[in-house]
């Protein structure tokens, strides 16, 4: 018997049908037809059926006159992974032959065009990686893309959207998505997010967006822009919410109807350009009850050219941090201070120690999510002198930071 066989194992008296999976360990893995992997020490295995080669046979893609032209760019995570019904083995490769034999109704939306780019757990994600994506995007986009659909794990999503947003000017929508459970789950997601991030890929939204499941049924789908948005629970589906920000629109399933729920910027509208470089000598710190200064210290000393606080409330650190951030700030380092709050607006002016950082050279990040204003640090010391780069952590470029804080905007979120 062989992986992908379809076989009988007994197990202390219970009946088990499945096909067989690849195993590393003593235990035998099963697929069973509700979708979950068991794995059992069978007394007893019995062959049901062969596995058939046959069904390994591609058939040719047709596309479609008049349909727009969607790129999709393959970085890897758990929706990229594609699944075998038959033999149960999960394997990276994505083309679109793959997506449209997977969920047909994409078909109908798009021609599309599939590349891999990395194949890769979004944790694994580094910013040479978000340089590499941004130029892939731009190649597309440069080569009469109508839009563009990323693949991404949702670990790192959020901070990928972020890069992309900074690097990339786009006339068109750049959609990223994920999935929380792979395909071979009766409860995924990755058909549905990918639906709906096709049909955002060929609306008139051209953003950087992550569109992923807005509740926790499968009746829409969220777009959020891609510098307000975070990854805010484990496994939940509808794990990603906007921060400080409504969503730029949702899209219902399975009618694929997308509804605006906030302003942005139209197809055509933007000249597309790439600045794709990045300062990575950045770091995020979190301030907390008994956090030495040190820590500050440490990146300075390794010549450090930007740091992210992500302080308490209104954006603080107890009195003893503060000399280390005067002397970061003396040489010539950016400080900036958020919140880990995440929800509502820095503000520095209220307290004493607010005061004592404001005067020790810190830069109040507004509204921002404290990795995205990581990510725009680097961006920015990448980009501009450091002089420039301070006055415009405050601005708003991406639309990463609100002019207004709203309270209803508050998780978990209204549609
Ligand atoms: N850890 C995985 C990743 O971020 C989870 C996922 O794919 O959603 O790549």
């Amino acid at each position: 018997m062989e992986e992908g066989d379809r076989v009988k194992a007994v197990c202390r008296g219970v009946v088990y049908e499945g096909i067989l999976m690849p195993s590393t360990s003593e235990y035998v893995v099963l697929k069973l037809d509700n979708g979950y992997n068991i794995g059992i020490r069978p007394e007893r295995v019995e062959l049901l059926e062969k596995r058939h080669p046959a069904s390994e046979e591609r058939r040719v893609l047709v596309r479609r006159e008049g349909l727009p032209e969607v790129s999709i760019l393959s970085t890897g995570g758990t929706i990229a992974s594609k699944v075998d019904y038959r033999t149960g083995a999960v394997s990276p490769k994505f083309d679109a032959q793959d997506i449209v034999e997977a969920i047909p109704e994409m078909g109908e939306l798009a021609n599309f065009n599939a590349r891999v780019v990395f194949s890769i757990l979004s944790e694994n994600m580094q910013p040479s990686h978000w340089v590499k994506l941004a130029s892939a995007v731009y190649e597309e986009i440069d080569g009469g893309a109508d839009g563009v659909l990323i693949a991404h794990g949702t670990d790192t999503m959020a901070y990928t959207a972020a890069a992309l947003s900074f690097m990339l000017c786009t006339p068109v929508p750049v959609v990223l998505v994920g999935a929380q459970r792979s395909a071979d789950r009766p409860s995924s997601d990755s058909a549905m997010n990918a639906l709906c991030a096709t049909r955002v890929a060929v609306s008139d939204i051209a953003e950087v967006s992550v569109v992923m499941h807005g509740t926790t049924s499968d009746d829409h789908c969220l777009v959020h822009r891609g510098c307000k948005v975070r990854k805010m629970h484990t496994s939940r589906r509808d794990a990603f919410r906007s921060i400080n920000a409504f969503p730029i629109a949702s899209v219902s399933y399975p009618e694929l109807e997308l509804k605006v729920l906030s302003s942005h910027r139209r197809r055509g509208e933007a000249k597309l350009e790439l600045h794709e470089r990045l300062e990575e000598r950045c770091a995020l710190i979190k301030y907390t009850p008994g956090a030495p200064s040190e820590l500050l210290d440490f990146y300075v000393d390794r010549g450090y050219r930007g740091i992210v606080i992500e302080g308490t409330g209104l954006g603080h650190v107890g009195s003893h941090w503060i000399p280390s951030i005067q002397r970061a700030t003396e040489e010539g380092v950016l400080v900036v201070i958020t919140s880990q709050c995440l929800f509502g607006r820095v503000c520095d002016r209220v307290y004493d120690n607010g005061r004592d950082m404001l005067r020790a050279g810190v830069i109040e990040g507004e509204d921002m999510l404290p990795e995205v204003a990581l990510v725009k640090l680097m961006w920015l010391l990448g980009n501009y002198p450091p002089e420039e780069a301070r006055r415009l952590v405050r601005m708003n470029l991406r639309g990463e930071i609100e002019e207004e804080t709203r309270g209803e905007w508050y998780f978990p979120q209204p549609l």
